[in-house]
């Protein structure tokens, strides 16, 4: 059989995966990065699949939403999951990774991949021969952008998304902190905690409200995402509310007083070596003095040196109900699907908010690509799976349509459904309906290339 070549465009989360996965079903892939020619505002450099914020794929416990959608991307053979395990970090119950190993391990990989051709080049248009996946992310750039959203007939849609800052673990004072995860979870302690008074908290809390009383400019209003708001907008929203959220002061016990603790901020570890610790759940998009001057009002960080500020990117996404089919591919009946190659997309242009959603979306896209050009019809997930219940979110007519991670409230509920077991029944009703699907769906001469 003649070997079909691919295009993919972009070699962040979802590219990389696609990418791999197409490589070892046996086609031949074009893979375009722009990188490190042409920057976004938020990747450094020309590593790929580069995690630009937390360092974090989150819950690994089959209990948690993303536990489960990575047990399940496991169970199909992903590959950045397996290298992600590869470069994990110790971090309580969750998969953390030394993010520059991760990209490091990726880019080996796809270049020792004999199928993968890597192009260092920008795409500019969805115009060409081959047919196409789209994963050029939530910073895809501004040409690229303008023609897909010029073609797709569909206004740009984005929201405004925010980065946390890392710190260097020896500036930071032990005399007030000290290592403990939540709750005792995990088996070595990976977290560094930062506690706050009541005092410090109101004041830190007060500043972080006076930081923001500059006028946000006008994109910035409504366009947060809810699940990664900086933290100078949750201090606006109350003085409680971050001690609710990322400085909930809950699971560490007693402070050496005997009381409860006020406040804590937690840091998690970035590398391995823990040189560096980033700031869980801190993104923000204050100017990087203002940062500096607040976060040393706490005791801990006093002296800190950031490796890296926080910062805020807008994050593009396409109108996928109306757009993709549950394939994730163009609908090829739309008129702007004519004159263009076979058209798929995937990550977080398509609203599949999050890493893992991206690698998903990644691999559901090349899984559905090959299907489609080898027997002519896509092989969808069952729809009680993870994966599937993602895209059905994505597909869904709606005419709201905003990006979301994968939560349990995407899993199709059975009638009557008991609140106590809710998760569990979820999960082992995904595990055991992918499990039946892989035992009929090994069409693929797949590789072992990690
Ligand atoms: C600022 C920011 C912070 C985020 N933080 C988190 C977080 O902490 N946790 C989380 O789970 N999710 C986070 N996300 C959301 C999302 O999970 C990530 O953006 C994720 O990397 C998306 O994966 P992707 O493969 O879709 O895109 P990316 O990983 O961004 O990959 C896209 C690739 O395409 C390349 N590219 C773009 N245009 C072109 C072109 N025209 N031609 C060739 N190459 C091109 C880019 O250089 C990039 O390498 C964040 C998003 C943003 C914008």
């Amino acid at each position: 059989m003649e070997t079909l070549s691919i295009r993919v465009i972009g070699a962040g989360l979802a590219g990389s995966e696609a990418a791999l996965q197409l490589a070892s079903f046996g086609f031949k892939v074009e893979l375009y990065e722009m990188r490190p020619g042409k920057q976004t505002p938020a990747h450094k450099g020309g590593n790929l699949a580069q995690l630009v914020c937390s360092n974090s794929f989150k819950g690994l416990s089959l209990t948690s939403a993303h536990g489960l959608l990575k047990n399940e991307l496991k169970m199909l053979g992903s590959f950045l999951l397996q290298i992600a395990e590869k470069t994990s970090v110790p971090a309580g119950e969750s998969l953390t990774v030394n993010r520059d190993l991760f990209s490091e391990e990726v880019e080996k990989l796809i270049l020792s991949t004999p199928n993968i051709t890597l192009h260092r080049e920008e795409v500019q248009s969805l115009e060409g021969n081959l047919p196409t996946i789209v994963a050029a992310g939530p910073l895809a750039s501004d040409t690229l952008a303008d023609d897909i959203f010029k073609r797709l007939g569909s206004e740009r849609l984005h929201f405004f998304d925010a980065i946390a800052p890392v710190v260097e673990t020896d500036s930071i004072d032990f005399d007030y902190a000290f290592y403990k995860n939540r709750w005792e979870k995990g088996e070595t302690e990976d977290f560094i905690n930062c506690p706050l008074d009541k005092e410090t908290y109101d004041l830190f809390v007060q500043k972080l409200r006076e930081a923001e009383s500059v006028e946000p400019r006008p994109f910035e209003k409504h366009e947060l995402f809810e699940g990664c708001l900086p933290v100078e907008e949750m201090a606006r929203r109350g003085t409680e509310t971050l001690r609710y959220g990322p400085m909930r002061p809950v699971g560490l016990g007693i402070n050496p007083t005997g009381r409860k603790w006020h406040a804590v901020i937690q840091l998690r570890a970035e590398n391995a070596q823990k040189t560096l610790f980033n700031m869980v759940g801190f993104q923000t998009r204050l100017k990087w003095g203002t940062q500096k001057e607040i976060f040393s009002l706490v005791p801990a960080l006093r002296n800190a040196r950031f490796a890296r500020l926080g910062c805020m990117h807008r994050n593009t996404f396409i109108e996928s109900p109306k757009l993709l089919d549950e394939t994730l591919r163009l609908r090829p009946e739309l008129p702007c699907a004519k004159g263009i190659p076979p058209t798929w997309f995937a990550g977080q242009i398509t609203g599949a908010e999050g890493y893992t959603e991206a690698i998903a979306t990644g691999w559901y896209a090349a899984w559905n690509l090959a299907s489609t050009l080898l027997y002519g019809n896509s092989n969808p997930l069952p729809a009680e799976s993870c994966i599937a219940s993602l895209l059905r979110q994505l597909v869904s007519p709606n005419e709201n349509f905003q990006p979301m991670n994968f939560n349990f409230g995407l899993l199709p509920h059975l009638q009557d459904m008991k609140k106590k077991n809710k998760k569990e029944i979820l999960g082992e009703q995904a595990i055991s309906a992918i499990t039946q699907w892989l035992q009929k769906n090994k069409p693929f001469p797949y590789q072992e290339m990690v």
